[in-house]
C-alpha cells in the first residue's frame, strides 16, 4: 500500500497508538477531579500543551478541541463577539478551508463586510502578503489566513502579515489555520494571535485538534457548559487523545529536506510524461497538486487505487466536486477536472513516487483521450 493522501489524513504513528491506549488503561481520571487521579490526567493536559507551544515556538496558551474546524469556529465567532468595537471589516484569502470560508459566509450575513484576497499568478511578482496587509484597515477586526493551503500547498507568511497589520492597527486580530504546515515546516512563517491547529493531519488521533492563544487575547466561548479550559471551551477534556497529539507531535520527524527531494523527484519525472500540469508553486513540499490532461481525476485516482496507491482529487473536502480552490490558483476549469494531489509523510520512499509515476504514466497510456 502507497498511501500518499496525508493532507487528508494520517496514519497514526505507533508511539501515538500506545500513548492513547497506556493513558486510557492507566490514566483515565477526570481532569477536573481534585482527587491524585484528577491530578494526573491535568499533569498531561499541562505537559501536552507545553509540547505544542514549544512546536510552535511561542508563549501563550492551548486550548484543546475537536479539531480545526472547531479550533477556526471558535476564532471567527468568538473574536467579532469579543471585540465588536473594534470594526466590522475581517480580511481572509480567497482560498480558506471550507472550516474558515463557511463560518466567514454566516458572518456577512451578519453584515460583516469580508475582503477576499487572491492569490498571485505563478508569474506575478511575489506581493500577496502585501496586499492582505494592504486590505486591512483601522476597522479591521479581524484578518484570518492559512499557512498552508491543503490544496496547492501554497504558503502564505502570516509572520509578515501579523507583524505588519499589528502595525496598521494593534486591535486587529490575526487568526492562522495551520493545519497542514505544522510540524512540517518550520515555524518562521507562522505567527498570529490565534492558530488553528488538528491532530489527525500529523499522525495523531482524529477528534483532537487545538487552539493557541497568544498571551491576554479574549475570546467567547462557542460552547458553554462546565467551564473547563478556562471557560473558552467546556466539556471533559479528552485527555487520552491529548496524549495522542502531544505524542505525535513529539515523534514527528524534521522531513523538510526530504519533502524537497521527494517533491524534485516526483516533478522531475512528471515533467517526462505527456500533458502534466503541475498546479502547485509558491508550496509546501510535502504537497504537489498537478493534472493529468484528458483524465478525469477520478478515473485516475481509481486506476491508481487498483494497484494500492491512494492519492486525493483536489481535496478530500470536496468530495470529487471541481475545486474552486484551484481555479483561485489559475487552473482552469478542464484542468481542475483532472487535478491530482499527491501529499506525503515521513513513511514515504523514493520508491513510492517511482511506483506512482508509473501507475500515472500507465493510466495515461489507458485512458487519454
Ligand atoms: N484546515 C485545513 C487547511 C484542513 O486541511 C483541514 C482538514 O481537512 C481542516 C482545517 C479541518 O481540520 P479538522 O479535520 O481537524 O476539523
Amino acid at each position: 500500500m502507497i498511501y500518499l493522501d496525508n493532507s487528508a489524513t494520517t496514519q497514526p504513528f505507533d508511539s501515538v497508538i500506545k500513548a492513547i491506549a497506556d493513558n486510557m488503561a492507566g490514566n483515565f481520571g477526570n481532569a477536573s477531579s481534585l482527587h491524585g487521579m484528577g491530578i494526573n490526567a491535568e499533569k498531561v493536559i499541562k505537559d501536552a500543551k507545553q509540547t505544542i507551544l514549544a512546536a510552535l515556538k511561542r508563549d501563550g496558551d492551548i486550548i484543546f478541541t475537536s479539531g480545526a474546524t472547531e479550533s477556526s469556529n471558535t476564532v471567527l465567532f468568538g473574536v467579532p463577539k469579543t471585540y465588536k468595537h473594534n470594526g466590522k471589516r475581517i480580511v481572509t484569502t480567497s482560498f480558506e478551508h471550507p472550516s474558515v470560508e463557511n463560518p466567514l459566509r454566516e458572518l456577512e450575513n451578519e453584515g460583516y463586510e469580508v475582503v477576499r484576497v487572491k492569490p498571485p499568478k505563478s508569474s506575478e511578482p511575489q506581493d500577496f502578503e502585501q496586499r492582505i496587509i494592504d486590505a486591512a484597515d483601522e476597522n479591521t477586526v479581524l484578518v484570518s489566513v492559512m499557512w498552508v493551503n491543503n490544496e496547492t500547498g501554497f504558503i502564505t507568511d502570516t509572520s509578515k502579515i501579523y507583524k505588519a497589520v499589528k502595525r496598521i492597527n494593534p486591535k486587529t486580530i490575526v487568526h492562522a489555520d495551520a493545519v497542514q504546515g505544522f510540524c512540517k515546516l518550520p515555524v518562521k512563517t507562522l505567527a498570529a494571535d490565534f492558530i488553528s491547529l488538528s491532530g489527525h493531519k500529523i499522525h495523531g488521533p482524529k477528534g483532537i485538534g487545538a487552539l493557541y492563544r497568544s498571551e491576554g487575547m479574549r475570546i467567547a466561548p462557542l460552547l458553554y457548559g462546565g467551564g473547563q479550559q478556562g471557560g473558552i471551551r467546556s466539556g471533559t477534556e479528552p485527555v487520552d487523545l491529548i496524549a495522542g497529539f502531544a505524542e505525535a507531535v513529539k515523534s514527528y520527524p524534521d522531513c523538510c529536506d526530504k519533502y524537497a527531494a521527494l517533491n524534485d523527484r516526483l516533478t522531475a519525472a512528471l515533467s517526462e510524461l505527456p500533458d502534466i500540469r503541475i498546479n502547485s508553486y509558491e508550496n509546501a513540499k510535502n504537497i504537489l497538486n498537478f493534472s493529468v490532461r484528458g483524465v478525469r481525476s477520478e478515473i485516475m485516482l481509481h486506476f491508481l487505487e487498483e494497484r494500492e496507491i491512494y492519492v486525493s482529487s483536489g481535496s478530500a473536502c470536496s468530495r470529487g466536486k471541481t475545486s474552486g480552490v484551484l481555479a483561485q490558483f489559475g487552473v482552469p476549469d478542464r484542468d481542475a477536472d483532472s487535478a491530482i494531489r499527491v501529499s506525503m509523510s515521513p513513511f514515504t520512499a523514493e520508491s513510492d513516487i517511482d511506483v506512482l509515476v508509473q501507475g500515472i504514466s500507465d493510466g495515461i497510456k489507458r485512458f487519454r483521450r
